[in-house]
């Protein structure tokens, strides 16, 4: 078997223990003769998947029965429209701090439902960042103040969070479990699994359980996070395999411990910067204070030699270094489960293609 060193952004790399443990109980989970795709969302061993998955993400969170922990369907692009539904109330406005492209999104949906107040906008900024917190205009009686931890595009990332008043909502998509931090600084988090936590199209939602008695009796009970809370996740058929995946991948970063999974993050990243640093060959994309951990972007000389270096790369093993089609550059996204070695051999092959080509 090859496995190739993935740099997705998303879809991305998994750890190979989840894989391979997945793989093991595909056919027949622990003794029951059947798939866990094939089980009921309400029999004896989906029920004990969908238990440990909330248990160990409370955990991994540190947080209190003031929170719900809750897996729903249609990824970090439909929480850009339910949290608003939910959480803007009558005559309210929301604050959105707009540091990039995926913050931008989460704009542009809430304003079809809601009043919506752009605290800051960076979005289009060359270098990259996230505002500082001096530089946020918000909103006194705001419904919240939303956020997204790490563009994902841009490779900038908050290293810490704003204090608000109003509660903070924050799209962590992609780092996500990438580090410990304060859950009780949030109102609500999300994230899309498809970086740091499972398979793509579902969503780990963390609320204050309280923030969910907002919503308006016309929001659809499949859209309101109400719902979600009461039937623990299980008002419809939930997506049981990803939420399975997630369960394991909880396991996995339960037994590395989130203290040490994000030293390895600093360790990992601060390599590739490193090497982007060594010259002026490479150009970091993002301002330094705000570099992301998980997502590293980067220029060469010419889009020419951009090509040539994914091209080369790609050869070598290493796939999915083109940066975003909207961006360009080089992106290397190295989630929680990306291995130190992976590292190891893009700094090489940086080094060795700017020799070659410097
Ligand atoms: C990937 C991503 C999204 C979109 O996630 P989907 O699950 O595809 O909806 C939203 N926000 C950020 C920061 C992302 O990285």
């Amino acid at each position: 078997m090859t496995r190739m060193y993935n740099f997705n952004a998303g879809p991305a790399v998994l750890p190979l223990e989840v894989l391979q443990e997945a793989q093991a109980e595909l056919l027949d989970f622990k003794g029951s003769g059947m798939s866990i795709l094939e089980s009921s969302h309400r029999g004896k061993e989906y029920d004990a998947v969908h238990t440990e998955a909330v248990a160990n993400f409370k955990k991994l969170l540190n947080c209190s029965d003031d929170y719900a922990v809750l897996f729903i369907a249609g990824g970090a692009s439909l929480q850009f429209a339910m949290a608003p539904m939910n959480l803007i109330g009558a005559g309210q406005t929301a604050d959105y701090i707009n540091s990039g492209a995926w913050a931008g999104k989460a704009v542009k949906e809430a304003k079809l439902i809601g009043r919506v107040n752009v605290a800051a906008d960076c979005g289009k900024e060359i270098p990259t960042r996230v505002p500082s917190e001096r530089e946020l205009q918000l909103t006194p009686g705001a419904a919240y103040v939303h956020l997204t931890s790490n563009e994902t595009i841009a490779g900038a990332q908050w290293k810490n969070f704003p204090k608000t008043e109003a509660p903070l909502v924050a799209d962590m998509s992609s780092d996500m479990l990438s580090r410990p931090f304060d859950i009780n600084q949030f109102g609500l988090i999300y994230a899309g699994a498809q970086k740091n936590l499972g398979p793509s199209g579902i969503a780990l939602v963390v609320i204050r359980k309280d923030l969910a008695e907002r919503a308006s009796e016309k929001v659809p009970a499949i859209l309101k996070y109400k719902t979600f809370i009461e039937e623990n996740s299980l008002y419809n058929t939930p997506p049981c395999f990803s939420i399975y995946i997630m369960m394991l991948v909880s396991r996995w970063l339960l037994k590395a411990g989130l203290p040490a999974v994000y030293q390895r993050n600093i360790d990992k990243a601060g390599k590739i910067y490193a090497a982007i640093d060594a010259g002026c060959f490479y150009k970091g994309t993002a301002t330094r204070e705000c570099r992301s951990d998980m997502n590293i972007t980067f220029r060469l000389p010419s889009e020419a030699l951009e090509e040539q270096f994914v091209k080369e790369a790609s050869k070598l093993g290493m796939k999915g270094l083109k940066g975003h089609r909207s961006v360009g550059g080089i992106r290397a996204s190295i989630y929680n489960a990306f291995p130190m070695e992976g590292i190891a051999a893009l700094v090489a092959f940086m080094k060795d293609f700017e020799k070659k080509n410097g």
